[in-house]
């Protein structure tokens, strides 16, 4: 039965505009009123900002009737006097609790193995069991195994589509903005620089990805402005964070069919005068399959963005065809590793060749080497045994809205000791 909440007893709150994209919905539940208090301080410790408790399984379950979508992932100890953990768990499941799993438990492996198996036959997703009392750092890979789980960003297959006019009206009514996701250092953990994300505010449907408008917005001819709006964006963000203590540099994506316009390194080096902003800070990132199906390189204007000193990076590398000779001729700076070569790499000998392969070729190339899609200690392990320069993922940082950066920049300082020992 169902038991009232005592003052505990809360679910997450619901989602906030400050808070980071995809940010989950945790609720802990522990009958052991101090264990519970620790897990809230390490989540917290952990930057997950929506986090609810609950004391025992039937408060857990009162809760979760009053909103069964207020919770996408449930950190439970299995081991709790009146209903236990399994109970609990088989319950949510007949009420088709759709969330994440993870066990814990004081009765050591044996006993969460056989847990972790019972349960997994089912329909919930179990991501994984721990040990009490859990270690910070496991904790927090599981967490971010069910972001990777959920659905993959993009167009959902049921998204309604957009129209040239709501583009258009996005840019009349300053509804884009920009996310930034930091690329670190594999060797020291320093943060190198971080990428603009676009993101579209829109005033019905929320926050909507570029999978969803950055096609369109090329097809209609709207992605050079697009492009000149998210450099001015970035680099006067660069000189905010500047003010606040932070020093980076900053990447900003740029589609093949702007570097068609003859004028485009021109317009750049005539915005940043504008800024009065130090090229050395920007970076622009290319896609290696937009580039190589594009009929002819826009070899001129690549080769005198660089002649100004702005980096230029290779994106979603292994995905297009480009040979080392061309490597050679297009003046890049950095080869941005796609992430289907780097998520679980470790664990899969083909893409872990691939990835080894690419990381070699940037090294020959004398340019600096990036693996995005770093979402586990395994795959930032294995970078560093490669040899890989630069990191950017999950594991560092989703992307940030401008305003969390400094504070994920000083909580990474106090994170990064574990990583580069
Ligand atoms: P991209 O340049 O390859 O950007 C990386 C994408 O991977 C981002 O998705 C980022 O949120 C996601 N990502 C980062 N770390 C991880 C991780 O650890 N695991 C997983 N699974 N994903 C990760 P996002 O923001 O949805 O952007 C999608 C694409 O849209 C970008 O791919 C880029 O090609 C394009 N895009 C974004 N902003 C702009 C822009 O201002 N201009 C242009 N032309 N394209 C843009
Ligand atoms: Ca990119
Ligand atoms: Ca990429």
């Amino acid at each position: 039965m169902p038991t009232s909440p005592t003052p505990t007893d809360r679910l997450p709150r619901a989602p906030e505009p400050g808070d980071p994209e995809g940010e989950p919905a945790i609720l802990l539940v522990d009958d052991h009123p101090f264990i519970l208090g620790v897990g809230l301080q390490m989540l917290a410790g952990l930057g997950y900002r929506r986090v609810g408790s609950a004391g025992s399984a039937g408060a857990a379950l009162g809760l979760m009737k009053a909103d069964p979508a207020a919770v996408d992932l449930l950190v439970c100890d299995i081991n709790m006097p009146g209903m236990d953990g399994i109970e609990f768990l088989r319950i949510l499941e007949a009420d088709g609790f759709a969330g994440g799993v993870i066990l814990l438990s004081g009765e050591g492996t044996q006993v969460l193995q056989t847990v972790q198996r019972l349960l997994t036959g089912g329909r919930l997703r179990v991501l994984g069991a721990l040990e009490k009392p859990a270690q910070a750092a496991p904790l927090r890979t599981l967490i971010e195994s069910w972001r990777s789980a959920a659905p993959r960003r993009g167009a959902p297959a049921d998204a309604a589509a957009f129209t040239e006019a709501d583009l258009r009206a996005a840019l009349a009514n300053d509804e884009w903005t920009l996310h930034y996701q930091p690329k670190v250092d594999l060797r020291r953990g320093g943060l190198s620089s971080v990428e603009a994300l676009m993101r579209w505010n829109h005033p019905t449907e929320g926050l909507v990805m570029p999978g969803r408008f950055i096609e369109l917005a090329e097809s209609c001819g709207l992605i050079d402005a697009m492009t000149e709006w998210a450099l001015r964006e970035a680099m006067t963000q660069l000189g905010r964070w500047r003010a606040a203590g932070l020093r980076t540099r900053v990447a900003v994506n740029v589609s093949v069919a702007s570097l068609d316009a003859p004028d485009f390194a021109g317009k750049v080096g005539a915005l940043l005068r504008e800024l009065a902003a130090a090229p050395e800070d920007l970076i622009l990132e290319i896609t290696e399959s937009q580039l190589m199906s594009s009929s002819a390189v826009p070899l001129e204007n690549l080769v005198r963005l660089r002649m100004r000193r702005i980096g230029l990076s290779i994106d979603d590398f292994g995905t297009g065809h480009s040979s080392l000779a061309q490597l050679r001729d297009i003046p890049f700076t950095e080869l941005k590793i796609d992430r289907g070569f780097v998520t679980g790499a470790h664990a899969n000998p083909v893409t872990r060749s691939i990835l080894e392969g690419s990381i070699g070729i940037a090294r020959r190339a004398g340019i600096q080497s990036v693996a995005e899609g770093v979402e586990t200690e395994e795959d930032w392990r294995l970078l560093r045994q490669l040899g890989c320069d630069l990191a950017q993922g999950y594991l560092v940082s989703r992307p940030l809205p401008p305003e969390r950066l400094v504070d994920w920049h000083e909580a990474w300082q106090g994170r990064v000791a574990t990583f580069v020992i």
